[in-house]
């Protein structure tokens, strides 16, 4: 797994679900075979709020 890859999602990505989805083994062992992450969860049902990493401003002109 690439780390440094995994802890830096491009912009408009959530940085958690970013984070589970590259280190998902890692993150989610605690949980048993057929139990769901609760925080992967939570951003399923109530969104990324404020994990989102904000677009950069393309106002170059
Ligand atoms: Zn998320
Ligand atoms: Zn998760």
């Amino acid at each position: 797994m690439n780390m440094q890859k995994a802890l830096n999602p491009p912009p408009g990505e959530c940085r958690q679900c970013w984070y589970h989805a590259y280190a998902s083994r890692e993150v989610h062992k605690h949980l048993k075979p057929r139990e769901d992450c609760p925080e992967c969860v939570d951003h399923m049902i109530n969104g990324h709020g404020s994990d989102i990493v904000p677009k950069r401003e393309s106002r170059w002109w």
